[in-house]
């Protein structure tokens, strides 16, 4: 069905697309180049993230004239996150690329990757060793980001890695087992052990369009990963508040022996303003750690599935003759009436169950 190579193994790309219509052009041309001189075959798996502007179709065009192309439109944006797992669902590959659509992460990489998995490892991951094109603050941040989380949190998480990475078959089901829906992907990466092996590239700068991080996401993305691999925040808690007890026992003990000894001129006030004020900062900053970890409990709580397919086209259905007009494209029978196209329903809408 696909373009076959002889070698007989799959290669799947999958890309997240959010508004990405200015960069998917040449991405495309270029990840085209590489999977060309690939000795294996290839599908490129595209999951629409509910783009506001016309990615969609462009994405339908590329399918149209590339049989290697498949289509995953979710129902609205479900974050990058989700948009990653729907494409990881929807691929059938041998193994498994997963990359940025901003060519921030080049696809020339993708042979090297690859040449890795050959020789045994399930989990291939792009290093960066440098951040073109990011402020020194996004620089900053992200150094520190790192260098906490591999101190706090229990799994080893490799510093400087994004989610451009080759997954091995059995390393993708691994992953799709874990259904939780905070999802910080380079976590649940390295959650699943199996042999890993970090390759060094050079990041690029966004090619066109806008990024979509700004530091209110990355901040939050900061909490996810923390609260999603550590509990050390609720031990912190609890540590700051028998700390704080006892100071402040220490302290009345004090003011108690000085009134007995020296009289109580009543000068009080600051002193007790201080550490009413101090103890109110410290309840509340242990309620919020506790919030946090409640409200995603609470989400995990309600089971909903991670995301919703509106449509999804499968690599291998777009005749290449050019003689087909694009709504005879799909297969009899896995077409709708209204000319739209292939609208699958298959096990679409359960994604919330476990992969096997
Ligand atoms: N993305 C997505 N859904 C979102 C946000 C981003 O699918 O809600 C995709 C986006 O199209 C791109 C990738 O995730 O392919 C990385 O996004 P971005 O470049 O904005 O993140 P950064 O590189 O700044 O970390
Ligand atoms: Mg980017």
């Amino acid at each position: 069905m696909n373009a076959r190579h002889g070698s007989g193994l799959l290669l799947s790309v999958v890309v997240p697309a959010y508004n990405e219509e200015d960069v998917l052009p040449d991405f495309q041309r270029r990840l085209v180049a590489v999977l060309d001189l690939l000795p294996l075959d290839c599908e490129i798996v595209y999951v629409n993230d509910g783009s506001r502007d016309r990615t969609l179709a462009v994405l339908e065009r590329m399918r149209m004239t590339d049989s290697r192309v498949a289509l995953v439109d979710l129902s609205r944006n479900f974050g990058k996150e989700a948009a990653l797992t729907a494409g990881l669902d929807h691929a059938r590959g041998d193994a498994v690329v997963v990359i940025d659509a901003d060519l921030q992460d080049p696809p020339e990489l993708i042979p090297e990757l690859v040449r890795h998995w050959q020789e045994g490892h399930d989990v291939v991951y792009a290093q960066r060793s440098a951040r073109d094109g990011e402020s020194l603050a996004k620089r900053i941040t992200a150094h520190v980001f790192y260098r906490v989380i591999e101190r706090i949190s229990e799994v080893r998480i490799p510093r400087d890695t994004g989610d451009f990475r080759l997954l091995s078959r059995r390393a993708v089901d691994a992953l799709l087992q874990l259904r939780e829906r905070h999802r910080f992907m380079k976590g649940l990466f390295a959650w699943i052990g199996y042999p890993q092996k970090a390759v060094p590239y050079r990041r690029d700068p966004r090619h066109a369009g806008q990024t979509k991080w700004n530091y209110w996401r990355l901040w939050n993305f900061a909490l996810e990963g923390i609260t999603s691999f550590t509990t050390a925040p609720l031990k912190l808690a609890t540590y700051v508040g028998i700390l704080t007890a006892t100071l402040a026992f220490l302290f009345g003990g004090y003011i108690v022996g000085a009134t007995l000894l020296l009289g109580n001129p009543v000068a009080g006030y600051p002193s007790l303003m201080a550490v009413i004020l101090f103890l109110g900062g410290v309840q509340l900053t242990a309620l919020g750690i506790i919030g946090e970890y409640l409200g995603r409990l609470s989400d995990e709580a309600k089971g909903r599935p991670l995301y919703l397919v509106n449509e999804h086209r499968p690599a291998g259905l777009a005749a290449r003759a050019p003689a087909l007009r694009p709504g005879s494209l799909a297969p009899p029978g896995r077409r709708r009436g209204d000319g739209r196209g292939a609208v699958m329903s298959r096990e679409e809408e359960a994604h919330g169950a476990p992969a096997p």
